[in-house]
C-alpha cells in the first residue's frame, strides 16, 4: 500500500516521531512545530501501516472542538472514517468509561455531569445549609478547595487537617458536598477523573481489559495534565502499552487550574520515551517567532529549545496605545474591516485577550460595523439562563433525583413554592436520605405540607411524572420542544422582561431544540451502550462554551488567550496588554504565576501567522472605576527593531527625533519639561494639530502622561 502521503508533508524529524518503532514517545517542541500534525499523522500511520484498528487508538485532545477536527484530520488522512477511535478530552474519555461502568464506579445509572455553575450553587447552599458564615466561607472559594483536592486525587478523608479551625471546617462542607452529590448522582468535572482513576485502580479485570485494548495511547498539550490525567495514564500504561506524548513546556497555562508541567519530566523519568525535538517553525512570520521567542526567555526554569523557521520576515508587530477601551476596539474593528476589504475572510482574524469580560466592547463594535464573529468559550450557550432552566427540565424527567435540577425549576415558572417550602422538602430529604423529588412525593402523600404548598408540589410532581410518561421512546428534538411547551417557559419570561430579551430567549430556546433535533450520537457512545439522552446532557455539560461550531468557517473569533491554544490565525490581535490586567494583577507579586502569564503571552503570539497586533488602553473602566495603568511589561520585552508603535491617526511609526519637527512653537519630540505635578521628563509622542495637538510626555517619576500640548503647564528645559 502507498502511505507516502502520510510522510510527504513532513519533515525528517517529524518522520521519526510519526513512523517511530518500539517504545514510548516524547515529542517536546515549541509552537507551530507540527506538534499536532505529527500526532495526527501517527494515527494514520498505526491505523494504516501497523494495522492497528481504531479501536485500539485512544487519542486525548485539549478541548472537544480540537478533537473533532483531529477526527475529522485523520479521516482525511485514511480516506474513510476512523470508526471506533476514542479521540476525546479527558473529561469525556473518563465520562464515558463511568456510563460504561457507573455500577461498578458506585454511580447510578442515570449519573448526571454537574457543571461549575451549579456546583458553585449546590456548595453556596450546603454553606447556608450548615449555617456557616459566607463571609468566612465564601462558596467560590471553598468550590475551589474542594476542586483542588479532587485534582489532586484527595477524598475528604485523605485531606492533612493541620488546623481544627477553618480547614477543618472546609473539609466537612467538602465531605456535606460529596455526600449530596452521591445522594442524588451527580458528578462534578474533578469527579470524572477521580471515579475513573479510583475504578481502573481498584478493579483488576478493568483495568486488564482497557489496557489490551487501548494498545496505544496519544496525548496532545500534555504539559497541561494535572496529577488525576497523568495518574490515569500510568495505569492505562501497562508492561504492553505504548505512549505517544507531545507538548510544549512553554505553552502550559493552566497551572492556575490544577495542572502540572513537571508532569513532562515525570514521564520522561517514569518510562524513559525516545525524546524527539522539533525545531522547524511553519506557522509565523520570522519577526512573530523572533519576538515570542525573547519574550518567553524572559522565563526561567525553562526545558529550552530551538525554534527557527523558513518564512519570510514578514510586517513588524504593530503596537497600538489608545486612549481608552473603545478607541482600543474601534481601532482592531478598523483594522479588520480594512483586511476584509483587501479580500480576506473575517474568520481568518482573532481577538484575543485576558479575561471574558473584555469582549463586550468588541463585540458591540463589531456589531456596529456589521462584521460577523463569534465568541468562543465565553458566552455559553448552554449556560445561558434559559438554555439551563430548560435543559434542568430534560435531566428531571431523565432522573428525578437529581436534585440541582430539581431545585432550579421547581419554581420556575412561579408555582407557588416557596422558599420555605423548598426548605422543608430539604430538610426531609436530609434526614430520610432521600433525594428532593423523593421527599417531596413522600410529604405530599403523609400531607405533611401546608394546603397550598401541597398543591403546588402535587402538581410540579403531575407534570414531571406526566412528561416523564409521554417522553419515554420519544425522539431527542420533540421531547425538547414538548418540554419547552409543556413547562410554559416562555411565557414565564415574558411575564418580566424586556420583549427583546424575550425573544433573544425564545431564539435560544429554539436553537436548542434544533440542537437536540440535529445531534448525532457519537458512534463511539452508541457502541458504549449510551442513550442519545445521556450522550446529549453530557455533551451539553461538557461542551458549555464550545458550541458555536457551525458558524465558525466566517465569522471573526473572539476569544480568551487560554482558549486559543492549539489554533491558528493569519490575523491577531492581543488587546488589553495593560499591567494588572495581562499580566493579571493577582499574579505579578507570585513569580511562579507571572512566568505562567508569560507562558500565556507566548501562546498568544504563536496563534499569529502573519500580522500580530498588541494593544493597550491608558485609562479603562474596571469594576465600575476608571483605571489608568502602564502598558503591559510583555510589551516592553518585544524587541525594538520588531515592532512599529502607532497612535490613532499615524499609520506609520511616529515621528522620530530625525524627522521634521512641526514649527508651531510646541514641545517637539524629544524635548526635556517639567510639569508642576508631574515633575520632569521627555516628550515622547505627538500628535493632532494646532490646538489640539496631544502630546505624550515620559515623566521620569510619573511615567508616561497625554497632555493637551497647548494647556498643559509646562516649562521647557531643553
Ligand atoms: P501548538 O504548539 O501551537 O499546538 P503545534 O506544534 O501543534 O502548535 P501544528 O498546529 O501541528 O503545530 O502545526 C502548525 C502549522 O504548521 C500548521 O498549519 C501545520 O499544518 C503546519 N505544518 C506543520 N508541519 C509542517 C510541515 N512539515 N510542512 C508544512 N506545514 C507544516
Ligand atoms: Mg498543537
Amino acid at each position: 500500500m502507498d502511505v507516502s502521503h502520510l510522510l510527504d508533508e513532513l519533515n525528517e524529524a517529524q518522520r521519526e516521531a510519526v513512523t517511530a518503532g518500539s517504545g514510548h514517545m516524547l515529542v517536546l517542541a515549541g509552537a507551530g512545530s507540527g506538534k499536532t500534525r505529527v500526532l495526527v499523522h501517527r494515527i494514520a500511520w498505526l491505523i494504516q501501516v501497523e494495522h492497528v484498528s481504531p479501536m485500539g487508538l485512544m487519542a486525548v485532545t485539549f478541548t472537544n472542538k480540537a478533537a473533532g477536527e483531529m477526527r475529522g484530520r485523520v479521516g482525511k488522512l485514511l480516506g474513510i472514517a476512523p470508526n471506533g477511535l476514542w479521540i476525546g478530552t479527558f473529561h469525556g474519555i473518563c465520562h464515558r468509561l463511568l456510563r460504561l461502568h457507573a455500577r461498578e464506579a458506585g454511580l447510578p445509572e442515570t449519573f448526571q455531569i454537574l457543571d461549575s455553575e451549579d456546583q458553585y450553587r449546590l456548595i453556596r447552599r450546603l454553606i447556608r445549609d450548615m449555617e456557616f458564615d459566607e463571609g468566612e466561607f465564601p462558596p467560590r472559594q471553598v468550590q475551589g478547595f474542594i476542586n483542588h483536592h479532587k485534582d489532586e486525587g484527595r477524598r475528604p478523608d485523605e485531606i492533612e487537617v493541620w488546623d481544627q479551625g477553618f480547614q477543618a471546617s472546609q473539609v466537612e462542607i467538602y465531605r456535606h458536598y460529596q455526600a449530596a452529590c452521591e445522594r442524588t448522582g451527580l458528578v462534578d468535572f474533578a469527579e470524572l477523573l477521580l471515579r475513573t482513576v479510583e475504578l481502573l485502580r481498584d478493579r483488576p479485570e478493568r483495568l486488564a481489559h482497557y489496557r489490551q485494548r487501548f494498545g496505544h495511547l496519544l496525548i496532545d498539550e500534555f504539559q497541561d495534565t494535572n496529577t488525576l490525567q497523568y495518574a490515569l495514564v500510568r495505569l492505562l500504561a501497562g508492561d504492553d502499552n505504548r505512549l505517544f506524548v507531545v507538548g510544549d513546556d512553554d505553552q502550559s497555562i493552566y497551572g492556575w487550574r490544577g495542572a502540572r508541567v513537571e508532569n513532562v519530566q515525570h514521564y520522561a523519568r517514569d518510562f524513559s520515551p525516545l525524546v524527539v525535538r522539533l525545531e522547524q517553525n511553519y506557522r509565523s512570520t520570522g519577526t512573530i517567532l523572533e519576538a515570542a521567542n525573547r519574550v518567553i526567555d524572559h522565563n526561567d526554569d525553562r526545558m529550552g529549545k530551538n525554534l527557527w523557521t523558513e518564512g519570510e520576515p514578514g510586517e513588524p508587530i504593530r503596537v497600538f496605545a489608545a486612549y481608552n477601551a473603545e478607541d482600543e476596539a474601534d481601532f482592531i474593528i478598523g483594522r479588520i474591516e480594512d483586511w476584509i476589504r483587501a479580500g480576506r475572510k473575517p474568520s481568518e482574524a482573532a481577538v484575543l485577550y485576558r479575561s471574558n469580560a473584555q469582549s463586550r466592547l468588541f463585540e458591540q463594535a463589531l456589531l456596529r460595523a456589521d462584521i460577523p464573529y463569534r465568541v468562543y468559550g465565553g458566552l455559553r450557550f448552554f449556560e445561558r439562563a434559559e438554555v439551563k432552566d430548560a435543559m434542568a427540565y430534560l435531566r428531571l424527567v431523565h432522573n428525578r433525583d437529581d436534585d440541582s435540577a430539581f431545585e432550579r425549576v421547581v419554581n420556575v415558572p412561579a408555582r407557588g413554592i416557596g422558599q420555605r417550602t423548598v426548605a422543608e422538602l430539604r430538610q426531609a430529604a436530609g434526614s430520610r436520605g432521600l433525594s428532593l423529588y423523593q421527599a417531596a412525593v413522600a410529604l405530599c402523600a403523609e400531607d405533611a405540607l401546608a394546603a397550598r404548598a401541597r398543591k403546588a408540589v402535587g402538581a410540579f410532581i403531575t407534570l414531571i411524572d406526566g412528561l416523564a410518561g409521554e417522553l419515554t421512546d420519544a425522539e431527542l428534538g420533540p421531547a425538547m420542544d414538548r418540554i419547552i411547551q409543556a413547562t410554559d417557559l416562555i411565557e414565564h419570561y415574558r411575564g418580566r422582561e424586556a420583549p427583546d430579551r424575550v425573544e433573544a430567549r425564545e431564539e435560544n430556546l429554539t436553537e436548542l431544540v434544533r440542537a437536540a433535533e440535529t445531534f448525532s450520537q457519537p458512534f463511539e457512545d452508541e457502541q458504549a451502550g449510551l442513550s442519545p439522552l445521556a450522550s446529549f446532557l453530557a455533551q451539553a455539560a461538557l461542551e458549555a462554551g464550545e458550541h458555536q461550531a457551525e458558524h465558525w468557517q466566517d465569522c471573526v473569533q473572539l476569544m480568551t488567550l487560554h482558549s486559543a491554544k492549539g489554533l491558528e490565525f493569519p490575523l491577531v490581535f492581543m488587546a488589553g496588554m495593560e499591567e494588572g490586567l495581562f499580566p493579571h494583577s493577582r499574579s505579578v507579586e507570585e513569580p511562579g504565576r507571572l512566568a505562567e502569564e508569560r507562558r500565556l503571552c507566548y501562546v498568544g503570539m504563536t496563534r499569529a501567522m502573519e500580522l500580530l497586533y498588541m494593544s493597550f488602553a491608558e485609562s479603562r473602566q474596571l469594576h465600575g472605576q476608571t483605571s489608568f495603568s502602564r502598558p503591559s511589561r510583555f510589551v516592553g520585552e518585544l524587541p525594538e527593531h520588531l515592532t512599529e508603535s502607532i497612535r490613532p491617526g499615524l499609520t506609520t511609526r511616529p515621528a522620530g527625533p530625525t524627522s521634521p519637527q512641526p514649527e508651531d512653537g510646541l514641545p517637539p519630540l524629544g524635548a526635556q519639561v517639567r510639569h508642576p505635578s508631574f515633575g520632569d521628563g521627555t516628550v515622547v509622542e505627538r500628535e493632532g494639530q494646532g490646538a489640539n495637538t496631544r502630546i505624550q510626555v515620559h515623566f521620569e517619576q510619573a511615567g508616561p502622561k497625554w497632555l493637551i500640548a497647548g494647556y498643559a503647564p509646562l516649562e521647557r528645559l531643553s
